[in-house]
């Protein structure tokens, strides 16, 4: 009474087989359905104490929960409910339509379940990264700043700052002495070099004017008495 029936022979013995049953044509022959008659007859044979007229109502209505509090899971799938059953009814292929049925549901309630899972890890990640990515960019922004005032500071130390005579009011020729040589230490920055080109400059104007003074002293001097005959 268990088992299904083959549409052909090419099907192989495999472990799970445990007997090949070949029915005469007669006994073979599918009977057509009829209404249930409440006869009580698949309650009485059957082994786990089920109610396989209300279960196969259940299962050919889709009532798939009210299925399964009818433990549709305890049917051992004997078939003696479907033997006994004087209407025909398949009442063995309802209850299989009914398990696989709740279990591809179950399926797809795990699939669902676990795409929801997913898609909630994924916006958790992209949450992440973005905030991630928002505070490497405040970082940034920050060395930036902090790199911009550094530079800011340096060109300013870098700035040379006016040498000393050229602030004074005293002009650079009436402060030298045309006499006296002008001496740049080594290591003066650009100013002061400039500032001692001056003053060089300077000085050789006094010494060729002291020296045109002089010349010109020496040219309005009175001639020398003649010498005088006695
Ligand atoms: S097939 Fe299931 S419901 Fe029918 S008699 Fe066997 S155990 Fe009971
Ligand atoms: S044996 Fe068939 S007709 Fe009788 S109660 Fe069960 S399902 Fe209905």
């Amino acid at each position: 009474m268990m088992g299904v029936a083959l549409p052909s022979f090419e099907v192989p013995v495999v472990k799970g087989t445990s007997g090949v049953l070949a029915l005469m044509h007669d006994k073979a022959t599918e009977l057509p359905e009829q209404a249930c008659i409440r006869c009580g007859h698949c309650l009485e044979a059957c082994p786990v104490r089920l109610m396989p007229c209300d279960m196969a109502w259940l299962a050919r209505h889709d009532q798939f929960d009210a299925l399964q509090n009818h433990d549709l899971f305890d049917c051992i799938e004997c078939g003696s409910c479907s033997y006994v059953c004087p209407s025909h009814i398949p009442l063995v292929q309802y209850f299989r339509y009914g398990k696989l049925s709740i279990q591809a549901q179950g399926r797809e309630r795990r699939k669902a379940e676990l795409a929801k899972v997913r898609t909630q890890a994924r916006e958790d990640r992209l949450a992440r990264e973005k905030a991630e990515r928002e505070r490497k960019k405040l970082e940034m922004k920050a060395k930036a700043s902090s790199l911009a005032a550094a530079r800011a500071t340096a060109a300013a130390a870098d700035k040379p700052t006016p040498a000393p005579e050229l602030q004074s009011s005293v002009p650079v020729t009436a402060a030298l002495d045309p006499l006296e040589d002008v001496v740049v230490e080594p290591g003066t920055d650009k100013a002061s070099r400039a500032a001692a080109a001056r003053a060089r400059m300077a000085r050789a104007k006094g010494v060729a004017a002291r020296a045109v003074a002089e010349r010109q002293a020496a040219n309005q001097q009175p001639d020398q008495p003649s010498e005088t005959t006695l």
